[in-house]
């Protein structure tokens, strides 16, 4: 979608701001583009746009050589989000996220309906905040009326320079988050500029790291981190790699292990003698629809119990969907006491049941993490043990 082929950009004071760049961004990519201020990230943006040239090289957008597009239409189909967001102080939010459509000529009920729509998809009720004027609202709320505005003539592409860097660490994670929801939703090509690691990190697809003027390595957060290209980029994600890992290193079908399963509504009587034909000192216990409910220890079921496994059963209800990074399944596995942590095949609560994560087995994944080679699995390709396969397995 987006091509530099040798692209160097040298001002004419002499700075050489960027040398000889060569990448390519995929059709529906966030790649982050992260580095020491002055590496040229923002030239590296700008000359995207044409808002300024290259000396030498080629950029293409969607196959056209975009020195050939005339920089009026070429901004049309790229979005462009600055840190100072710049929003028109005498226009109300709606009208400033109506800004483009305006442009383009759209008739003016339109371009209101657009405006409403996108500031309704950036979280902001159009009814309360699209006739408050950018004063009036809080630097997190300037941040999504930026992006509603870069979004608002659907481009396929945007440009975002530092767009979170002006708002405070708890509203940026905040704001990061409901932009890669955002993202699932749109699916634009993005270049996304951060002198934040762990930005690049949570954010990109692909990560560019920049040394001064040229790219050091680009590759997958996972890669990045698990084999930095030299010692530069070893030294710029930081001595704390491995821990950074863990948040884009998933949890595995094969990091399972498989208790006994028992259901709810099992007598009891037969579920004491499951566990100890297994020897196993607990089971999983599954309700009805195979969602995890709790667990069941020998003690709490002698030989020769009356009733159901639902009357001595131990609610438990943390639970994780496989593919969440190892670092949520540490945070999970920290906080209950249990010693295991449920692992199932849709989002918190409403899976079916795989299997469970022991401390043992997370231990082992996270060297599995750390030790690879930075090539983590994509999550569409982890294998889904079906929940059927799983019931009554026996732990080894
Ligand atoms: P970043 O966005 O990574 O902080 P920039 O792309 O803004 O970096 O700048 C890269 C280098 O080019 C820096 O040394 C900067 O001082 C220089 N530079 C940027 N814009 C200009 C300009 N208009 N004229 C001369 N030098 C510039
Ligand atoms: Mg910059």
């Amino acid at each position: 979608m987006i091509r530099f082929e040798h692209v160097t950009k040298r001002y004419a004071d002499g700075t050489t701001a960027v040398d000889g760049l060569s990448f390519e961004v995929a059709e529906g990519e966030l790649v982050t583009l992260v580095g020491p201020s002055g590496c040229g990230k923002t030239t590296t943006m700008k000359m995207v746009n044409r808002l300024t040239e290259p000396t030498e090289g080629r950029i293409f957008l969607d196959g056209d050589d975009i020195s050939t597009i005339d920089p009026v239409r070429l901004r049309r189909r790229i979005g462009y989000v600055i840190q100072q967001v710049g929003l028109f102080p005498h226009r109300t939010v709606l009208e400033n996220t109506a800004t483009v459509p305006h442009l383009l000529g759209w008739k003016r009920a339109k371009a209101r309906a657009r405006a409403a729509e996108l500031l309704d998809l950036v979280g902001l009720d159009p009814s309360v905040h699209g006739g408050r004027y950018p004063e009036q609202l809080s630097g997190g709320q300037r941040q999504r009326v930026g992006v509603a505005r870069a979004l608002a003539a659907d481009p396929p592409v945007l440009l975002m320079d530092e767009p979170f860097g002006a708002v405070d660490p708890v509203v940026r994670e905040h704001l990061q988050n409901e932009f890669l929801k955002l993202q699932e939703q749109v699916r634009k090509t993005i270049l996304f500029v951060t002198h934040d690691i762990e930005e690049a990190v949570r954010l990109g697809d692909r990560i560019a790291v920049y040394g001064q003027g040229s790219i050091e390595q680009f590759d997958t957060p996972a890669a990045v981190l698990g084999a930095p290209a030299n010692a530069y980029v070893a030294d710029f994600v930081g001595a704390d790699r491995a821990l950074k890992r863990l948040a884009v290193t998933p949890v595995e079908a094969s990091d399972l292990d498989h208790p006994p399963v028992v259901r709810l509504d099992d007598p009891l009587s037969g579920a004491a003698d499951r566990l100890r034909a297994e020897a196993a000192r607990w089971a999983v216990v599954l309700d009805g629809d195979g969602r995890p409910h709790g667990w069941l220890t020998a003690d709490d079921a002698p030989t020769g119990s009356k009733g159901t496994v639902r009357d001595r059963t131990r609610r438990m209800e943390a639970s994780l969907p496989l593919g969440a990074p190892l670092k949520q399944a540490l945070a999970a596995l920290l906080q209950h006491d249990a010693g295991w942590i449920a692992v199932t095949d849709g989002a918190d609560g409403s899976g079916r049941y795989l299997g469970v994560l022991t401390p043992a087995r997370l231990h082992e994944a996270l060297r599995r993490s750390i030790g690879a080679d930075g090539r983590s699995v994509p999550r569409a390709e982890v294998a889904v043990e079906s929940a059927a396969g799983v019931t009554g397995t026996a732990t080894g």
